[in-house]
């Protein structure tokens, strides 16, 4: 079974603190590895998670305040060392074009590995390929941001005890599959008759926003629903002075979109215990978990 999963390399908001890194994760889906927001360290916060950076085929990159992208160069270069032969994939807005170059350039190193920038001048669908659709839409942060939905295309499930009972085996189900029907001992089977769709997962990541509408729509039906709260909702006048959201905010707009669950990250330095964002969130929004560094959601 292929892994799938979201590992927390670091929670943390501008400031880290001992307990949380700045910001970074890693989700591993269908044989690709999405990183998003690279801060400060990500590079070291792998060892720690003991994954392979390799791992990496697509970057996004929300913004580029500090926290979210001063990691960027250093996992460049660390996969350029590791020499990747996969081409890796950065996402982010194209404002930030200057600051992208910057990082991606920023020490002296001998490129071998392929980068594809993407820079994103509009919202919308970004990508769409054989496994997922990639849609980005911009946030309010105060400067140009953006939010991630990727949703994995539709599979057809084979249904083994009715594949049996029916008598398909070996090439026939690549065959039956190509063609929609198969005749085997003189019956026609029908592909409905012994398979399924399974609708695609969606996952959704908005991190550094005041609460609006186009995260509602990122978030629907999101079987994974990573979300920011920087502050609790007792410091709501710090987080809409700083473009931020509460634990509140957060679990108000993932049962809006109909999310199934809720993960809370980027938390001010002011705070010791993560639990505590949970603890606001859950009380809208039940199935909400807070990140900590290290810690890996299965999905
Ligand atoms: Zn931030
Ligand atoms: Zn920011």
């Amino acid at each position: 079974m292929t892994v799938r999963d979201l590992t927390i390399l670091g929670c943390s908001s501008q400031q880290p603190t001992r307990k949380r890194n700045h910001g970074a994760y890693l989700v591993r889906w269908n044989e690709k590895g999405f990183l998003f927001d690279p801060g400060e360290g990500t590079q070291r916060q792998f060892i720690f998670a003991n994954v392979a950076p390799t791992c990496v085929t697509h970057i996004f990159v929300s913004h580029f305040h500090g926290d979210h992208c001063l990691g960027l160069g250093s996992m460049l270069m660390r996969l350029n060392l590791d020499k990747v032969t996969h081409p890796i994939h950065c996402y982010y807005p194209a404002s930030g074009q200057v600051y992208f170059e910057r990082l991606r350039h920023g020490t002296i190193y001998h490129q071998t590995i392929q980068i594809i920038e993407h820079p994103i001048k509009n919202e919308g669908i970004v990508e769409d390929n054989d496994l997922f659709r990639i849609e980005a839409r911009f946030l309010e942060h105060g400067v140009e941001n953006i939010g991630w939905r990727i949703t994995e295309k539709d599979v057809r499930k084979f249904d083994r005890e009715k594949l049996d009972i029916a008598g398909v085996k070996g090439p026939n189900v690549r065959i039956l599959e190509e063609k929609g029907e198969i005749v085997i001992d003189g019956k026609k089977i029908r592909l409905e008759d012994v398979s399924h769709m399974k609708q695609g997962d969606t996952l959704a990541v908005v991190i550094d926003t005041l609460p609006c509408d186009p995260i509602v729509d990122l978030a629907r039906g999101a079987k994974l629903f990573l979300c920011e709260s920087t502050y609790l909702e007792a410091h709501r006048d710090l987080a809409e002075k700083h473009h931020h959201m509460t634990a509140k905010q957060a679990a108000e707009i993932a049962k809006k979109a109909g999310a199934e669950r809720l993960i809370l990250t980027h938390f001010s330095a002011r705070y010791q215990d993560s639990e505590d964002f949970a603890k606001e969130a859950k009380l809208i929004f039940p199935n909400t978990q807070a990140a900590e560094d290290l810690r890996i959601f299965s999905f």
